[in-house]
């Protein structure tokens, strides 16, 4: 099994849940987090770079809806703070990424009966 690739795939081992990710996906160029848990790793500074020095796990924070009505996944670096969006991949999670969007809603930073009452 030593088939040579024409194609520089850079994969990857999440950080997270140890999956190995290919890299390449659907729907994006640069696979830069992993499709089941959505975390990164601060790899890049620009989009595809692997140039930054950081290395450290980055957290999914939330999602971004752009105006075309794609979606987008915030990261935060754990290592240091800075945050990115990151276009979602054709087979991300749908799973993952609802209980990103949802997350706000399920744990809101206000009583929700103030809005019944
Ligand atoms: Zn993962
Ligand atoms: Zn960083």
């Amino acid at each position: 099994m030593s088939r040579k690739s024409r194609r520089d795939t850079r994969g990857f081992t999440c950080i997270q849940c140890r999956r190995s990710i290919g890299g390449e996906s659907w729907g994006t160029r640069h696979r830069n987090h992993c499709p089941a848990c959505l975390w990164s790793r601060h790899v890049d500074d620009e989009p595809g770079d692997r140039r930054c020095p950081c290395r450290s796990p980055m957290t999914p924070v939330g999602i971004e809806v752009r105006r075309d009505g794609e979606w987008a996944i915030i990261h935060r670096c754990n290592g240091c703070g800075t945050l990115r969006t990151n276009r979602i991949a054709g087979d991300d999670s749908e799973l993952a990424l609802l209980q990103l969007a949802l997350r706000p809603l399920v744990h809101p930073p206000f009583p929700l009966d103030m809005l019944t009452g």
